[in-house]
């Protein structure tokens, strides 16, 4: 882009944000503070203004500080115009805008994209509808569930021992709760960390007091008659009876609302460069969209450049900051993405921290 085109864009342009949590807010705080003066517009299926998820599994559940109370510090004014609960439902790639699901249409400039992931639901509708199941992502979920857990269920069953799962189920061991974790692979977190460290989680877990059943899956919950969840039945032929049942089986992608739009989106996320520029369908790279966080799949160096999303808190701060500097940068001004992943977790007690 010529400078004169750029020096427009900064002055008056208009800049787009569907996704208003961390990456979303911290890409457009990024804009401003590059210099963006034009008009900034955030739009967000979620009612509330950009909260912090990595509370949930933990403060939150530990009634050390309510769900509502986690929103983000935000780092400056952002004069922005906030569209809150409304999901962008489309996009016009040619004509440059963002459709909405009350019908409106957004035009802009540039677009960052930041949808991010949800839980991944139980297989099962029906079971997933009883009273008592329920999953973690959201705000909502996470005051419904510590709800629940304060009126003191018998035995709360957590299905999928990765972090969340695993929190969770600290979390209940810390309230007194009795839990027991069910997990297909061997042991807790080996998917992400691996046999050596999944062992000593799980000697963790045991040595707190959970149930844990590996190498097991779930294959159905039972409810009451009043649609209550009462028990779940496992592929090893035992049951459990549990009042509570916490489905803790991953994400999912949200980029539903881009079939169609000739963007390279899908199940495994949004595909862009190392500049965070998101490629078309056929895979020319596009100038004008963005993409930055969860949703996110980019080049990884580390990884032989294989095209990687990472879930993680701080990978969503550094790619929303580069797509935010790239958004308002000539070609050889822009930054690749390059973060080594890293994130932690807390669980019974103790802080696992996981560089590289
Ligand atoms: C319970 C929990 C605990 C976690 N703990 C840790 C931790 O300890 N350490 C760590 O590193 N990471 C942790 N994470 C992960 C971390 O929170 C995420 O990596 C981070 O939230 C990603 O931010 P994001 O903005 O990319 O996506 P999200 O936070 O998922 O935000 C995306 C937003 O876009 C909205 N959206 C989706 N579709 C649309 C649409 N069509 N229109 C408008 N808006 C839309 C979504 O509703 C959401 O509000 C945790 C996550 C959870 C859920």
């Amino acid at each position: 882009m010529a400078d004169a085109a750029l020096d427009r864009l900064k002055a008056d342009g208009r800049i787009v944000v569907v996704g208003a949590s961390l990456a979303g807010l911290r890409g457009a705080e990024t804009l401003r503070d590059k210099g963006f003066k034009g008009s900034l517009t955030m739009i967000g299926d979620e009612p509330y203004e950009p909260y912090d998820r990595p509370p949930l599994s933990k403060q939150a559940l530990l009634g050390k500080g309510a769900a509502e109370r986690t929103a983000l510090p935000r780092r400056r004014e952002l004069d922005a115009e906030w569209r809150l609960g409304v999901p962008a439902s489309g996009l016009d790639m040619a004509a440059k805008r963002v459709k909405l699901a009350d019908g409106e249409e957004v035009s802009y400039d540039r677009l960052l994209i930041a949808t991010g992931v949800r839980a991944r639901p139980w297989p099962n509708p029906a079971e997933a509808e009883l009273d008592g199941v329920f999953v973690l992502r959201t705000r909502d979920d996470g005051a419904a569930l510590a709800r629940r857990l304060d009126a003191g269920p018998r035995r709360v069953l957590v299905i999928g021992a990765g972090f969340t799962g695993s929190e969770i189920a600290s979390a209940c061991r810390e309230r007194g709760l009795e839990v027991t974790v069910a997990e297909r692979g061997d042991a807790p977190l080996v998917g992400a960390l691996g046999g050596v460290i999944g062992a000593v989680a799980a000697e963790m877990q045991r040595e707190n007091g959970v149930d844990l059943r590996t190498g097991v899956m779930v294959t159905g919950l039972e409810g009451d008659t009043t649609g209550r969840v009462r028990a779940a039945h496992f592929s090893d032929g035992t049951s459990l009876e549990c009042d509570v049942v916490v489905v803790s089986l991953g994400a999912q992608r949200n980029t539903e609302w881009l079939i169609g739009s000739g963007l390279g989106a899908g199940p495994r996320g949004i595909a862009c460069d190392a500049g965070c520029r998101a490629f078309d369908i056929r895979g020319i790279v596009t100038d004008d969209i963005f993409v930055a966080g969860d949703v996110a799949r980019s080049p990884h160096p580390l990884f032989g450049y294989q095209f990687l999303s990472l879930e993680h808190w701080g990978n969503a701060v550094s790619q929303a900051e580069t797509a935010a500097h790239n958004m308002l940068s000539e070609s050889t001004e822009r930054r690749p993405h390059i973060w080594v992943p890293a994130f932690w977790s807390t669980q019974f007690g103790v802080n696992i921290k996981s560089v590289g």
